[in-house]
């Protein structure tokens, strides 16, 4: 039986930390930081709950990709840049086989962004991963929600909606071949954060935000913080490649309201268009305009045609869904 203290030392505290940022990592009462110089840090908090966020079942190295990988998204969509990670497991029973594979799914990702992990808690109980992520930015220069101006283009990286499917396909409300549920379910299962070109947007984007929850519902946030509306030309909205196989009203639903996509959604001013692209480009990041804000307060859908469309659209929300 692993006790408490070999489980952190065996899965978790296996890889010493190099970066001169860490005075100290995993062992004492805390971990201790030196942001860069003239840093700020940017704080953020993720808790995925078994049955909840993920299947009890669930690949235990996907889920340690994933548990890291929304957090990093987070970091991502204000243009900071990782640096250390703390993690509080609740875990019903210490399955060696189970803890191997989470953790190298985990420490594999933290690797690829140079983000440590400096410390946690471990507690029995029904399988709960919370990470807290430290990130750094130059003062002033975060990508906030309360940022979009009027005029400002609407961007999204990457493609939608191909976790949604994914998700549909698990659900049997869309039959998918193997083929393609597996493709859909990596977009699911393995995100990849965003943060390069986040950090390439910074002093280029006014707004942004990681599309967790939908499209509408997450740019809703932006248009809130700002006191904004948008319009959204819902034909330009870039579809995953499994997805773009489906008829166009399930591209138009998952497009708009799939969750789980983990892609920036950011606004910027029409005279960065320039810059947004070579930013993308930087970065190797995909990236489409889809529509532009303004002060007209809501969301309005566009077809190609310029017409409304009105769509029977939620994002998901934990807690009015069951
Ligand atoms: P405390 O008694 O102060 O809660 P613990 O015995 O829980 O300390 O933890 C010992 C050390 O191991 C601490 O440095 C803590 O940050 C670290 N730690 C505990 N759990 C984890 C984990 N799941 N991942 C990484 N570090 C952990
Ligand atoms: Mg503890």
């Amino acid at each position: 039986m692993l006790s408490e203290f070999d489980l952190i030392k065996r899965y978790f505290a296996q890889h010493t930390i190099t970066d001169p940022r860490i005075v100290l990592g995993i062992g004492d009462d805390c971990a201790l930081v030196n942001p860069s110089p003239g840093m700020q840090l940017a704080i953020s908090t993720d808790m995925l709950v078994s049955g909840r966020h993920f299947f009890p079942d669930a690949d235990p190295y996907a889920l340690g990709h994933k548990c890291l990988a929304v957090n990093l998204s987070d970091l991502a969509a204000m243009g900071a840049s990782p640096v250390a990670f703390t993690l509080a497991l609740s875990l019903p029973e210490a399955n060696p086989e189970w803890l191997d594979q989470f953790s190298r799914g985990m420490l594999s990702l933290a690797d690829e962004y140079a983000c440590s992990l400096i410390g946690g808690d471990t507690t029995k109980g029904p399988l709960t991963i919370c990470i807290t992520v430290f990130g750094e930015l130059p003062p002033g220069s975060a990508l906030r929600r309360d940022a979009a101006q009027a005029g400002d283009d609407v961007w999204v990286s990457g493609t939608l909606g191909d976790a949604r499917l994914a998700l549909a396909g698990y659900r049997k409300e869309i039959k998918l071949d193997p083929a393609a549920q597996q493709q859909a379910a990596q977009r699911m299962h393995q995100p990849t954060p965003r943060i390069a070109l986040g950090l390439a947007l910074r002093g280029v984007a006014n707004a942004a935000l990681d599309i967790s929850d939908g499209l509408t519902g997450d740019l809703g946030h932006i248009l809130e913080r700002s006191g904004m509306g948008a319009s959204l030309h819902i034909d330009s909205l870039p579809a995953g490649p499994v997805l773009s196989h489906q008829s166009l009203a399930t591209q138009r639903a998952f497009t708009l309201a799939g969750g789980d996509d983990y892609e920036l959604c950011f606004t910027a001013p029409v005279a960065q268009r320039s810059a947004v692209i070579a930013a993308g480009v930087r970065s190797a990041t995909p990236v489409t305009r889809i529509g532009s804000i303004d002060t007209a307060p809501g969301l309005r859908l566009l077809d190609d045609f310029g017409q409304t469309v009105s769509l029977q659209l939620t994002s998901f929300d934990h807690f009015s869904s069951p």
